[in-house]
């Protein structure tokens, strides 16, 4: 499977800084995006900006994740072996129950096939690497949104705790990888704008749940009313039984029958068609094709992040916790 280059998201898209060489060999390579793009930039703030106080939650909450980014990995960092090292398990244990402690809801461990990874980074420094050798054992995690925060999407309300969420999963990534190191592993954090993976695609492998029509994970108790986090390491974690449990409903064969994101979605952005089911005809993998500029538009719109595929999504009602 071809890997996906981060350099072609919206967000990396919208880092661009007009003038400057990143732009100008962005947009000599991939012209067709060149007039919606600067469209977006030129655009006046959006119906929800003049919400001072909430848009200052989520600046906030953005600039403390752009500052602890540097700390998500680090290539010198020699870790600190124990002098006697634990049991494998003893440390699964650990980071299992470390996860839940700070927050988590769900939590799987894989080993990531290569096609989870961005084929080249598309955010800050790492703007332009490719992602070579990365580390592949996972510890997927997520936590739980407020529904009734969600619910008031696409009010800055909803944007409020999404962002809550972001930091919440930064913090119990880098309390894994930090873990990790002081046992003496080499691990990286994957948080907001930090990340040398496809989120949803790492947590479909990890078992978390399934990515639905809307384009996120659909796991079996939330929904879609989750955040995710990853941390990959070299530790040498046990993929026995994969992290989730299966879900009934499968939420392709769920997504198939229920299309109310798509009608509930204000861009356009969601896919209603046959043609764009994971896999075609034959439904063998593959993910809904969202249409990412269609979203970020409707985005700039409102000045938040919107969020209306997200609170509508009935897909947890399906599956009763337990
Ligand atoms: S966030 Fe809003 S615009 Fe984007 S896909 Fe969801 S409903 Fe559509
Ligand atoms: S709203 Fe319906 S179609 Fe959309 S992701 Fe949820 S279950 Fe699937």
């Amino acid at each position: 499977m071809e890997r996906f280059d981060e350099r072609d998201t919206i967000f990396s898209r919208m880092e661009l800084v007009p003038g400057s060489e990143s732009y100008n060999s962005y947009y000599a390579r991939r012209p067709e995006l060149k007039a919606v793009d600067d469209h977006f930039r030129s655009s006046p703030p959006g119906k929800y900006a003049s919400s001072l106080v909430n848009m200052a939650r989520v600046d906030s909450a953005f600039r403390f994740l752009k500052d602890i980014r540097s700390l998500a990995y680090r290539e010198d960092d020699p870790g600190r072996r124990c002098q006697e090292q634990p049991a494998v398990r003893e440390i699964e244990k650990a980071l299992h129950e470390t996860a839940l402690d700070y927050g988590a809801v769900l939590y799987g461990q894989t080993i990531l096939g290569l096609e989870c990874f961005y084929s080249i980074r598309g955010r800050g420094p790492a703007y332009g690497k490719p992602v070579e050798n990365p580390l592949q054992n996972a510890l997927v995690f997520a936590v739980e949104m407020n529904r009734e925060k969600i619910s008031r999407a696409p009010r800055p309300e909803e944007a409020v705790e999404v962002t809550r969420a972001y930091v919440r999963v930064a913090v119990i990534g880098m309390i894994l990888s930090y873990l990790l190191k002081e046992l003496g592993y080499r691990a990286r954090c994957h948080m907001d704008g930090e990340s040398e993976l496809v989120l949803p695609a790492a947590a479909q492998a990890a078992g978390l749940g399934k990515i639905g029509r809307l384009g996120l994970i659909l796991s079996r108790e939330y929904g879609p009313m989750i955040r995710l986090g990853v941390v990959t390491t070299d530790f040498p974690i046990n993929t026995a039984p994969p992290g989730g449990r299966p879900l009934t409903p499968e939420p392709e064969e769920y997504c198939f029958s229920c299309d109310l994101c798509a009608r509930c979605c204000p861009g356009r952005a969601i896919p209603f068609e046959e043609a764009d089911r994971p896999g075609g005809p034959d439904k063998s993998g593959g993910s809904w094709k969202t249409d990412p500029a269609a979203c970020f538009g409707i985005w700039q719109k409102f000045g938040t992040d919107c969020g209306i595929c997200v609170s509508v999504c009935p897909f947890w009602k399906q599956t009763p916790r337990g």
